[in-house]
This record gives structure tokens, sequence and C-alpha cells, in this order.
């Protein structure tokens, strides 16, 4: 039998979490700047909440979750990191002890959906969650904040996409005014779409079908139907960004049928790199209601969520970084004895060394430390040893010099640090 992780999922390998890890530190540098601190949830929470917070007309809530049962529970693996947020939040009672929180987090999520490039069944999301602010003063900021984290992450022009959808009365007016749209256009419709049409007609305009994409081109715009104090929130959003500069589309069709979502909505694409059809990296939006339907009192709340898979493949044109560590390369029993102590010394005083206890050819571990992508590269010979000196080989710049062993670890520190300095951004 040859064992193979499950479908969907991915084993990211050590040559790989360089760009992973250079990512994650980017947001939380990023986000800790705007004083988001993070928060960990469980990956399990009862299925009721997901049921409760995503919707249960959702695809994820209707097919995609990973359910079981246990001790007559119903659990399930989460599908996104919004609800265990707002659960703790809650359960907590945070509203309690201060007024306004900024929460970030990071971690796997699972669903069953259909495994493609850019899709899988789990995958990493990474978003912020702001509770107790109306907005729409920490909206425009949010959008902002993506769109600064983006161009630090070297990914061109992002599309960002804003809608609002209004508060509760908007959305039922909005509903009405779809459905009688919608109505003597079911035929057009999607199968899918079709049997969701009254019990979520605003879905209907977040559907991928063409069928159904084509259906809904003229409907009309919940834009038009925002009573005042909405309309309000959505000028004043769109001044925002404006005064930033940060550049927006507007995108009346892009809508979240759920009745806690309100107001602010947004989408950030991409389509550089390898990204293929998948190419949204961030859905975001307002969800005033979401912490009152889980038993809360009445905050309001913005958040965001990003792929971090898409993100990378987005990222996929960037140059890796070069590599800051010391290739500690011994010919020699003795060599290598002294070399253990050596290397020790030198993690002491902070610097990364691979030592290379093979045996090998010195050819060989020259070769190792090319692949490697070490910057400096020590050998330590018998002729060496005796002379009490140690080779630096500095292998972007081509050049070598004997030091003593006594100053070695102040030279290849010496050495990192201003090679640290020229590669930057590399
Ligand atoms: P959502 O929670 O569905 O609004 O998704 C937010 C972001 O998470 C999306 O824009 C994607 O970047 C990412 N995402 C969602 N589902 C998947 C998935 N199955 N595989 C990879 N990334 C995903």
């Amino acid at each position: 039998m040859n064992y193979r992780a499950v479908k969907g999922m991915n084993d990211i390998l050590p040559d790989e979490i360089e760009r992973w890890h250079q990512l994650e530190a980017t947001f939380r540098q990023i986000v800790e700047r705007y004083r988001y601190a993070e928060t960990r949830t469980p990956i399990l929470e009862h299925t009721e909440l997901f049921v409760r917070s995503i919707g249960e007309t959702t695809d994820v809530v209707e097919k995609e979750m990973f359910t079981f049962e246990r001790s007559k529970e119903s659990l399930s693996m989460r599908p996104e990191g919004t609800a265990g947020a707002a659960r703790a939040y809650v359960e907590h009672k945070v509203h309690a002890r201060e007024p306004v929180s900024r929460w970030y987090y990071a971690g796997p999520m699972f669903r069953a959906e259909r495994p493609q490039r850019g899709r899988y069944r789990q995958f990493y999301q990474a978003g912020c969650e702001l509770y107790g602010d109306p907005g729409p003063v920490c909206d425009a900021e949010m959008i902002d904040m993506l769109v600064a984290f983006f161009s630090e992450l070297g990914i061109p022009e992002v599309q960002v996409r804003v809608n609002s959808i209004g508060g509760p009365d908007a959305r039922a007016a909005y509903r009405t005014a779809l459905l009688e749209f919608l109505r003597p256009r079911a035929g057009e419709l999607s199968e899918h779409a079709r049997a969701r049409l009254e019990a979520n007609p605003l879905r209907v305009l977040d559907s991928k079908d063409p069928r159904d994409q084509a259906a809904v081109a003229d409907a009309p715009s919940i834009l038009d139907l925002l009573p005042p104090a909405d309309r309000q929130h959505w000028d004043q959003l769109r001044r925002g960004l404006d005064a930033l500069g940060t550049p927006y589309e507007v995108q009346p069709g892009l809508v979240r049928g759920l009745d806690y979502y309100s107001r602010t909505l947004f989408e950030i694409n991409a389509s550089t790199g390898e990204l293929g059809a998948q190419n949204t990296l961030v859905g975001g939006g307002r969800y005033d209601g979401m912490i009152r339907s889980l038993g809360g009192p009445d905050v309001p709340a913005i958040g965001f969520a990003m792929g971090l898979e898409r993100i990378l493949l987005a990222m996929s044109d960037s140059t890796p970084q070069a590599s800051r560590f010391c290739f500690l390369a011994p010919i020699g029993e003795q060599a290598q004895t002294a070399a253990l102590k050596l290397a020790r010394d030198l993690r002491s005083a902070g610097v990364t060394v691979d030592l290379d206890g093979r045996g090998n050819s010195l050819k060989s571990m020259l070769r190792r430390a090319d692949a490697t992508r070490a910057r400096i590269c020590l050998v330590l010979g018998e002729s060496e040893l005796e002379q009490g000196v140690v080779q630096l080989k500095d292998l972007a710049a081509h050049e070598q010099r004997n030091v003593p062993l006594a100053a070695v670890v102040a030279a290849v520190s010496e050495a990192l640090r201003s090679a640290s300095g020229s590669e930057v951004g590399a």
C-alpha cells in the first residue's frame, strides 16, 4: 500500500516553507501596526455554530463541511475563521472589557470542495476581525491596509471591489425587488439557483454559473434602495477611500445573502503569477448582526479572510530570498571534532549553521553548500587546524580568506550582517 495525503490536502515541505514564513511575517507585521492582536481558536467547533453564523443555505454549510459525531455531539472542522472568533468573543464577554477589539488569526481551514489550482480541502487563511466599531472610517482603513499589504508583498495591481448592502430594511426591500425581477426569469437560471431562489435570492448574484450571471446582468442594484443612514455610511466609506487614494471599483452585484451581513462588502482579486480562475485573494465585509445572533450584545463588526495559497500563487513571480547562513565543511576526523565546537560557538552568537559531518570530499561539501544557497562556507582541514585558521568563503561575493580560529565568530557574523543589508527585498 502506498500512502498518499488525503485528496485536496497538501504537504508543505521545508523547501517551500521560507515563502510561507515570509508571507506570514509580512501579514503579522502589517496588521500589528494597526493594533490587531492574534487570537487562536480551536479547529473543531460545534456544527451548530457554523450553521448559525455562516448560514444554512450557503454552499459551505450545505455541502462542504467535514462533520462527524462524537459522544452524540455534532462537530465540524472549521471552514473559516470568523465564526470561531465571534464565538470566543461572546463566550469570554470581551465586549465588557473593552469597547473595541482588533483581532487577527492565521491557520488551516477545511472545506470539502472539488480540488483544483487555488482550491483545496485544507487551506490556510489569515484574517482580521474588528469588533465594536460601526465604521465607516475603520472600513476604509481596513481596505486600505489590505492594499498596503499586497503592495508590500510585491503583488502588483490588485483589484478592489466594494459594495454596500445596507442594513436589514434595505436588504428586505432588495430581496423583494430581486425576487420580482428573477421569478419571471426562473427558467433561465441554473437548477441550483432555481432551487434556492425563494430561500435566498441574493445568492443568485454570487453564482459563478454563466446562466445565472446572464440572468442577473440587468438586475436592480441594491445601492438604489439604500435608506438615508446606510447611504450616508456608504458615501463616507467612499470619501475615505478617495481621500486615501485607494483604488476601487463599485460592484453592486457583490452581496452576501445572510441577515447579519450589513453595509460594507469587499473583495480583492489579482491576476498575476500562477493564479488561475481562482483569483479572489480576499473576501470581507461588515457583519453587524452576527455577535447578537450568537447570543452576545449588539456589537457591530467587520472582518476579512484571505487565502494564503492563492497569495503565494500570485507571488510566484517574485525571486526567493537569499539564505543567510553558514555552511561548515570539516575535512578529516580531527577537523570534524573541532567543527562541532565551532558550530556551537557560532550558533550561540546567533548564526545559523549547517554542519556537514558526513565525512565527504571537499568538492562534494562545496557542491552541497552551493545547493543549499549558503552565503558563507567555512572550510576546516588539517593544514588549517595546524595553523589555527579557518578558510572563510563568501559564496555570493566569490571571495575567500583565512581567518584565525579565535576571530571566526566575529568575521562570520559581520559577513552575514553586511550580506543581509544588501539583500533586503532580493
Ligand atoms: P471565503 O471565506 O469563502 O470568503 O474565502 C476567503 C478567501 O479564502 C478566498 O478569497 C480565498 O482566497 C480563500 N479560500 C476560500 N476557499 C478556499 C479553498 N477551498 N482553497 C483555497 N483557498 C480558499
